[in-house]
């Protein structure tokens, strides 16, 4: 966001800058979405709602878990919230307090991290570089692990990496978490179906023992192109639930009205609007993962999907000259590209820079055409 509004800024003042920042889909909410919103309107669907979401928004996401995710969920089970955000923020401070650690493997959703500290708690953060494929391993997580650690975030496909673990993965790393009893499991996974290298699967797929304490975090921000919407929601254990609905409770009260409505259309649509979005991230993705490869002091990972790709950029660090750290390579992209990209520390690895696709082709080819540029003359 911070990056959005430099950007903003500089466009202000007149320069051609291209924001490759956005964290949402450069595509239109579903036009049955949209329907239904005016519909609830209309409808006088405008007062207050249960604190824990309309029951048939409640119902969709429980039958899109069964078919999506073959998990069983019941309605004292589901927690409908103000975007996936307020679910996470509601799990940790129902979960978390001084003294309490939770596991945090970078790269990161920045959120996480504050989010953690907002409580009091200690985040610890563990980090897989591009050398593990961004993704870390069990003996890296039994490492960080103690009696103090009370939650595990876990994101998959990965915000900044577009990393997706696989079954196996998972389940390694819940073989690990079966041994720590006290440990809430935070599985968001908001980037389920942007998604074109790899099969989707949910850690309680491979290991059921931990259903008592997961929590599935989703929402309709991404697939649906609906982050206006402020949908989200949480399933998970009875008890769990229930303390983040009372949290919720003396916060916001709950989600928009309107907006459920607006997201349990989304919901009953059927994913249909999903894959040519797909289709369009991974053109996108490829172009613009060929294009930096080809540049001299990056090294680029592949995504698996979202709409993000978080390429090396040490090399061009290490060649330009009075540039330090990946905070400085990307102010100077901006000001002289006038290339708008987020630095790595945000994520919590330094070294590296995101690029969101989530914009058109158009820009996508002139983005790395400058950057190139940039680069050949430095
Ligand atoms: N989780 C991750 C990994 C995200 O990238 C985001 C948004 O950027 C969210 C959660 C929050 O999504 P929402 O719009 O539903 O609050």
């Amino acid at each position: 966001m911070a990056i959005t509004a430099a950007a903003a800024a500089l466009r202000a003042a007149g320069k051609d800058v291209i924001g490759l920042g956005a964290g949402e889909p450069d595509f239109h909410s579903p036009q049955s979405a949209k329907d239904a919103g005016v519909q609830a309107i209309n409808d006088n669907k405008t007062l207050y709602t249960q604190v824990d979401g309309i029951p048939p928004l409640k119902q969709a996401i429980i039958d899109k878990l069964a078919k999506d995710n073959k998990l069983d969920y019941d309605n004292k089970q589901v927690l409908v919230s103000v975007g996936a955000k307020q679910a996470l923020f509601n799990l940790c401070l129902a979960v978390l307090e001084k003294g309490d650690e939770a596991i945090i493997p970078a790269p990161y959703w920045v959120s996480y991290v504050d989010m953690v500290e907002l409580t009091g708690a200690t985040p610890i953060t563990i980090t897989a570089d591009k050398s593990k494929d961004f993704k870390i391993s069990p003996a890296m997580l039994r490492d960080v692990l103690t009696d103090k650690t009370r939650a595990f975030f876990i994101n998959s496909p990965s915000n900044p990496t577009g990393k997706l673990y696989s079954a196996e993965e998972l389940k390694a790393l819940g073989d690990v978490l079966a041994d720590f009893p006290q440990v809430v499991i935070i599985s968001d996974e908001i980037y389920e179906h942007i998604l074109w290298n790899g099969e989707f699967c949910n850690i309680l797929n491979v290991c059921p023992q931990l259903k008592e304490r997961t929590v599935i975090i989703n929402g309709v921000s991404k697939c649906y192109a609906m982050t206006g919407w402020r949908i989200g929601y949480a399933a998970g254990p009875v008890p769990l639930i229930k303390e983040m609905k009372k949290i919720q409770s003396q916060s916001t009260s709950g989600a928009c009205s309107i907006a459920q409505y607006a997201a349990l259309a989304a919901l009953q649509s059927g994913n249909q609007e999903i894959p040519a979005m797909i289709t369009a991230f991974k053109k996108r993705h490829d172009y613009m993962a060929e294009g930096l490869a080809a540049i001299d002091g990056i090294e680029v990972v592949p995504a698996d999907g979202t709409f993000y790709l978080f390429p090396w950029i040490g090399g061009l660090i290490e060649k330009t000259n009075d540039i330090d750290d990946d905070l400085a390579l990307c102010s100077y992209i901006l000001d002289q590209a006038e290339v708008a990209v987020v630095p790595g520390s945000a994520f919590g690895t330094p070294g590296y820079m995101r690029l969101s696709y989530a914009t058109s082709m158009d820009n996508i080819q002139e983005a790395v055409a400058r950057i190139t540029k940039l680069f050949k003359t430095t």
